[in-house]
């Protein structure tokens, strides 16, 4: 059986759901040990335990110390049954990294499946909605399966609430990815969600953005949500480009000035326009899995995180699959995933 040791590299969350997500796909069971040991307040909380309790529906699992806050968990797959599923985290936690877990079982499943994921759809330190959507899902799609997100409502920390369904058209096998330019540029734009707060709040943060990023006014677009969907509010930048989409994204929060809000996302997207690379940092972790579930193909992108190099390591425990990862100058990685022990 495999171990795994959850205080790996950053020790957060993600060892979990790329466990489980894995543990689905190769009917492997598992046993980890110290979950989020690096994190404030370790354990499983409500995000994760949703994970882990959509993971053992949708895979006929037995399943043992899932409970919240607990720091060890044994996981024992059945055969995954795609379907209609509505999984509700009961809090803010985000629906974003709940369908990280259990896209890629769904992916390869024998059929279509339909999901509603209740919870957090615009979370800091988590895929925002439109990350997921502009970014991620594209991409995953030109792995063959069809996979749309749709967002019905908006859902912000503390209040939760937010709302979003997947549609998965899965393939039979995974096709490479390779993504080693951005393409052509196509267009810019900005948008600020807000939601129970101020009108001044987005208008500083468009104003930021547009100094910053010296574009033109009609490129950033204020949204005003109903105001009992909030408070909430995050400041989204999107870059277009033919062969990718990034989106970078900040979270309003009570005490942090709305310019800092701007000026973070606005700095995150300067500094990938300024590397080259098509893979921005984020994505690339999270690129990891298809990746190497399709087996071969490769990408290139920036500095690798905490979170590239744990999620290297959580899949070579489960997956006979070698990621390299090779300087191929002026701060730009090339990473590609073979046939491997
Ligand atoms: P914890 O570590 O507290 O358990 P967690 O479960 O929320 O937290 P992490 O292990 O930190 O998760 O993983 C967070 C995931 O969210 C990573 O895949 C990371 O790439 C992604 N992510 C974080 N911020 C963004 C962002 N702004 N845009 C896109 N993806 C993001």
């Amino acid at each position: 059986m495999i171990q795994i040791d959850g205080s790996l590299g950053e020790g957060g969350g993600q060892v979990l759901r790329t466990a489980l997500a894995l543990a689905l796909v190769t009917t492997q069971p598992f046993r980890l040990e110290k979950i989020r040991a690096g994190r404030a307040k370790p354990g499983l909380l409500r995000q994760h335990l949703t994970a882990v309790q959509a993971a053992a529906r949708i895979g006929a699992a037995r399943v043992e110390g899932a409970v919240l806050g607990s720091t060890s968990l044994f996981f024992e797959p059945g055969a995954i049954r795609p379907g209609n599923y509505h999984f509700d985290i009961g809090t803010a936690g985000s629906t974003t990294l709940v369908l990280q877990t259990i896209l890629p079982p769904l992916l390869v499943a024998g059929g279509p499946s339909r999901l509603t994921l209740v919870g957090g759809t615009h979370n800091g330190l988590a895929p925002p909605f439109d990350f997921l959507a502009r970014t991620f899902l594209p991409l995953l799609n030109r792995l063959g399966p069809t996979v749309t997100a749709t967002l019905e409502r908006p859902g912000f920390f503390p209040a939760g609430g937010g709302r979003l369904t997947a549609e998965i058209q899965p393939a039979l096998r995974l096709s490479p990815l390779r993504l080693v330019e951005r393409g052509a540029w196509r267009q810019p734009w900005a948008r600020v969600l807000i939601a129970g707060l101020p009108l001044h709040v987005a208008e500083r943060e468009c104003q930021v953005l547009r100094q910053r990023l010296g574009w033109p006014e009609e490129c950033c677009r204020i949204e005003v949500l109903n105001p009992a969907w909030g408070p909430g509010n995050i400041v989204l930048v999107g870059l277009e480009f033919e062969q990718v989409t990034e989106v970078f994204s900040a979270v309003g929060e009570r005490g942090v000035k709305a310019e800092a809000v701007a000026e973070q996302a606005a700095a995150a997207a300067l500094a990938y326009l300024a590397g080259g690379a098509p893979v921005g940092e984020h994505l690339a972790d999270q690129l990891l899995l298809p990746l190497a579930l399709a087996g071969t193909g490769s990408f290139q992108t920036g500095p690798l995180s905490s979170h590239f190099t744990t999620n290297v390591e959580t899949i070579r425990r489960f997956l006979p699959v070698a990621v390299r990862t090779e300087a191929t100058g002026a701060g730009q990685v090339l990473v590609s995933a073979g046939p491997g022990a």
